[in-house]
């Protein structure tokens, strides 16, 4: 969309190969896709902000009009700090709805201007979640097939358990 810019934010807790195909399916759609990486403090997350913050850069490298920052207030706060259009939230099965659904909703109480697009992943990556990525990974399993090729290479280097 002509001069539109949406916003991408989540935990990204490890970023995913699901994360991915949502910024490359926003990145056709959207002038510019600014990725937004949460603290989500409250969900304990195992990876700090930057790494975070690093793995989805390093992810993205490539996809046209995607920049990643990352942000430690509310989220409406963030969309009306950097004037975006919409917020980009990924949907895969009907047990996101809900949840996503109610967020939304309550983000529109706070802000009448946000708005939430949901984009559908492909359908290889319905089930793909990043806690299930982490207790894999924490297990010893093989999570190369499910995340971009840095993550597991940058674990590795930061000796990260
Ligand atoms: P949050 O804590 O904000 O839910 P996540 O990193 O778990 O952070 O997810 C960020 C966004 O990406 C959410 O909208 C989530 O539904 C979406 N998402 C996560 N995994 C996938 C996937 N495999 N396919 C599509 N969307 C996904």
């Amino acid at each position: 969309m002509k001069g539109k810019t949406a916003l991408y934010p989540g935990t990204f807790d490890p970023v995913t190969n699901g994360h991915v195909d949502i910024v490359r399916r926003a990145a056709r759609i959207f002038d510019r896709v600014i990725v937004a990486v949460a603290k989500g403090q409250h969900k304990s997350p195992f990876l700090t902000i930057e790494q975070r913050r690093q793995l989805v850069k390093e992810a993205c490298d490539g996809i046209e009009g995607v920049e990643v920052v990352s942000f430690d207030t509310l989220l409406v706060e963030e969309f009306r700090r950097r004037k975006v259009d919409v917020v980009i939230r990924g949907l895969r099965a009907v047990s996101d709805f809900e949840y996503e659904l109610m967020i939304a909703l309550m983000n529109r109480k706070l802000n009448p201007e946000f708005e939430t697009v949901f984009l559908m992943p492909s359908e290889q990556y319905i089930y793909l979640h990043s806690s299930l990525v982490k207790e894999i990974y924490q297990l010893g399993g093989e999570i190369g097939c499910l995340v971009p090729a840095s993550v597991p290479k940058r674990l590795k280097e930061w000796g990260i358990k």
